[in-house]
């Protein structure tokens, strides 16, 4: 699989916009999916550009939270190509979506890709098979990341955890995994660094993860 983080609060790569946000590109199983849509579309659909994404290449998004940080750039997205688009079920409907799916219990999107589904009420995390094991990828992670990865273990061992972490400070919880990309969010970055520094990994708008 291979993740192309698109919108975050820091940039990796010069030209790429910084902002408060978060979306990130998610190639796997022939899929692309658009995982979130950052704070404003303009900035959204100029970070693509600049990544050289094409709007109409995406074939569905994934939303994991009803936060403007996460959902500002939806309807402009979905007015180029008004895809498939998966919400939790406490989400209200965009207008201009090809198909809505609700989310609430955990499932299977397509083969080699799942959905955590709607934890504690706010928000799902998408789940991605790899021979490594699953690459767990968060918004926010609101429900906290133990409740994340338990509900991520039913379908495979975690290997990686990318996106926003919130105040995540139960260090010891990601022992196991490989590789952690805190991004957005995430207040304790330089200390999950510090903890895990084989397994840290810097995100920011340009960061590319291939597994
Ligand atoms: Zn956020
Ligand atoms: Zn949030």
């Amino acid at each position: 699989m291979k993740s192309t983080i698109i919108y975050d609060n820091e940039s990796h790569k010069k030209g790429l916009k910084p902002d408060w946000g978060f979306a990130c590109l998610v190639e796997a199983f022939g899929r692309k999916m658009l995982f979130d849509t950052g704070a404003k579309g303009s900035m959204l659909l100029d970070n693509m550009k600049k990544l050289g994404i094409e709007p109409a290449s995406i074939d569905e998004v994934f939303i994991s939270h009803y936060h403007w940080d996460h959902t500002g750039g939806l309807t402009d997205f979905l007015d180029l190509n008004p895809v498939r688009v998966y919400i939790p079920s406490s989400c209200p409907e965009p207008q201009n979506a090809g198909e809505v799916i609700k989310v609430e219990e955990a499932f299977r999107l397509h083969e080699g890709i799942f959905s955590t589904g709607e934890l504690k009420g706010i928000e799902q995390s998408l789940l991605i098979e790899t021979e490594r094991g699953l690459v767990v990828i968060a918004g926010c992670s609101h429900p906290g990341v133990s409740s994340i990865l338990e509900a991520a273990s039913q379908f495979g061992k975690p290997y990686a955890l990318i996106g926003g972490l919130h105040g995540f400070n139960e260090f010891e919880l990601v022992k196991d995994l490989e590789l952690i990309c805190p991004t957005h969010c995430t207040q304790f970055i330089s200390e999950i660094e510090s903890v895990y520094p084989d397994k840290f990994m810097s995100g920011g708008a340009g960061e590319i993860i291939i597994i």
